[in-house]
């Protein structure tokens, strides 16, 4: 359920951890973790170098201080994947455990990192420089960071559907099911069309329909419709701005029509039957001929 905003947000949430120390780990269940006696054996003593994100994933840049014996002393990365319910919050050792705590990072300033995750569908992992160039290397292009022009290529490359290409994090990393339905509605354009028949206004339209809902959900820190908070435990204020999300039945915020709800590539999408036609409209005769220009060149 984390996307890109979620993560930004507990990403912004850690930031302030950077320079602190890592004193000891505590793990509970530990099948969604690789490895978990190499955290247990690497992340004590580390200071915690920098806090980043790539798509939907959190990278935390550990340097060792005192090396472990057989660790290199290099640098290395913690990668955490949030999955569906994973949470990262920070709280004081007093605090009362929440239920489904998995991992707790004391860190040098008596605080705890807790990961809770109900399902844990989430991952968690270390990564050397070398390991990560790998992890990150087939990950698409940043929403917020794609020009129009790579953004049309990308996408009228493919036959596939535009809601499935949009949670393609091969084609743009970050986006889930939320900001996808979100973003389509705000560009009028139907989940089921198909990437290569959408015309260049109609992607100039969706690329900045992605920007303008990427920046405004990482503005209200994310959408809280089921487990998400923040790194402090806070839900986040972008849930009170869905115009089609889980909004199956009600009246559509710009023509009254009643939300609908189709399965797209295994997902749950929800779109204005009305505002969101499923063939495209043609406007009239100059803008097909401009999008045939376009891409011909
Ligand atoms: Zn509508």
């Amino acid at each position: 359920m984390p996307e890109l905003a979620e993560v930004e947000t507990v990403a912004r949430g850690l930031r302030p951890l950077e320079g602190r120390r890592i004193v000891s780990v505590w793990f509970g269940k530990t099948d969604f973790i690789a490895e978990p006696q190499r955290l247990a054996a690497l992340l004590p003593g580390t200071c915690l170098a920098s806090v980043n994100r790539r798509g939907k994933l959190l990278l935390l840049e550990l340097q060792p201080q005192a090396p472990a014996v057989g660790a290199s002393g290099e640098t290395f990365w913690l990668l955490i994947h949030l999955g569906m319910t994973g949470q990262l919050v920070l709280r004081d050792p007093s605090q009362p455990l929440a239920p489904h705590t998995h991992v707790r990072f004391a860190l040098d300033d008596g605080r705890e990192l807790r990961y809770v995750d109900v399902r844990r569908f989430g991952r968690m992992r270390i990564a050397t420089v070398e390991e990560l160039a790998e992890i990150v290397a087939p990950l698409g292009a940043d929403p917020l960071e794609v020009s129009e022009d790579e953004f049309r290529r990308r996408l009228s490359a493919s036959r596939a559907r535009v809601k499935s290409i949009l949670l393609d994090q091969g084609v743009l990393r970050g986006l889930g099911n939320i900001y996808a339905d979100e973003s389509l509605w705000w560009a009028q354009i139907h989940p089921l069309r198909r990437g290569a028949e959408l015309s260049a206004e109609e992607l100039g339209r969706l690329w900045r329909s992605i920007r303008n809902v990427a920046r405004e959900a990482i503005r209200l820190r994310g959408t809280s419709v089921s487990d998400y908070v923040d790194a402090n435990g806070q839900p986040g204020g972008y849930q009170k701005r869905l115009r089609v999300y889980r909004r199956t039945g009600r009246p559509c915020r710009r023509c009254w029509a009643p939300i609908e709800r189709i399965v797209v590539a295994g997902r749950g999408s929800h779109f204005c039957p009305q505002c969101q036609p499923a063939r495209r409209v043609r406007s009239n005769r100059r803008s097909s001929g401009g999008r045939k220009k376009r891409l011909g060149s």
